[in-house]
């Protein structure tokens, strides 16, 4: 399933960059997850990466997007074609 980012989001831009799907951007005025590019991270990393590096721990999977593993890794596949 993709993430997404609470409203307890600050803004800082640590998540952005260590996106391996280019998945997140800064919105208004909390940052925004795009569920068509999030894996999980699957495809590329163990864990996602967003959440590790996240200060605020206002990111979390949606469970009204869930999918499993093998759709995760064929978004990324296709992204990454
Ligand atoms: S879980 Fe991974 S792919 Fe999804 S938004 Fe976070 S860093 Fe990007
Ligand atoms: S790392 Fe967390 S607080 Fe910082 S921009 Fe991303 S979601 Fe927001």
């Amino acid at each position: 399933m993709a993430l997404y980012i609470t409203d307890d989001c600050t803004a800082c831009d640590a998540c952005r960059p260590v996106c391996p799907n280019e998945a997140i951007s800064t919105g208004d005025p909390i940052y925004v997850i795009d569920p068509a590019r999030c894996t999980e991270c699957v495809g590329a990393e163990d864990e996602p990466q967003c959440q590790l590096v996240c200060p605020a721990d206002c990111i979390f999977p949606d469970p009204n997007n869930v999918e499993s593993r093998e759709e995760l890794q064929a978004k990324y596949d296709a992204l990454h074609g």
